[in-house]
């Protein structure tokens, strides 16, 4: 199988990402949840490149701290990025996802990227049959939020 799925506490594998990434970036990255621990059914390494690709975003194209949540409820874990960057005009949230898509300020930045990341994401967030949200406003910012099944 393609999935490697184990049982694992989401919150450390969020603070170590946020950990090192404020580090290497030297931006300030806030973690909050409700508990402790979330425990989570899912595939590791997958996750942890889902939140990478997230924060990396979050880090690209704001200045300001950015904020990681982690929601524990009945059936779901909710995982939301939230940066206060340039944010992503409504009309171009429905394409963000797909392949190679670039928003056009962001194609203007020195500091490029491929377009990859957010379909790699939302495939990872697929084959966990969870789902995706888009909050954002051209330069308020962004909060990405998944919901993935706890499968307890
Ligand atoms: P990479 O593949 O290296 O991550 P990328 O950031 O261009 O490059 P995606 O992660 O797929 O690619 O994102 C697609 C586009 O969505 C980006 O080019 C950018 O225009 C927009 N975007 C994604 N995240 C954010 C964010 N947090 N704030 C503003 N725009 C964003």
């Amino acid at each position: 199988n393609w999935l490697d799925i184990t049982r694992f506490d989401v919150t450390s594998v969020v603070r170590e990402l946020s950990e090192v990434l404020g580090k290497t970036f030297q931006r300030e990255i806030r973690v909050h949840s409700d508990t402790q621990t979330v425990s989570i059914k899912a595939d590791k390494e997958k996750i942890r490149q889902l939140l990478l690709i997230l924060i990396d975003n979050a880090i690209k194209y704001s200045k300001e701290p950015i904020d990681v949540r982690i929601r524990q409820q009945k059936n779901v874990i909710k995982l939301e990025v939230t940066d206060y960057g340039i944010g992503v005009p409504e009309s171009e949230i429905p394409y963000m996802f797909e392949r190679f898509y670039r928003v056009d300020e962001a194609r203007h930045r020195s500091t490029g990227g491929s377009g990859l990341g957010l379909s790699i994401a939302k495939k990872i967030i697929d084959i966990h049959e969870g789902s995706v949200e888009v909050y954002s406003k051209s330069g308020n910012g962004t909060t990405i939020s998944i919901q993935l099944p706890r499968k307890h």
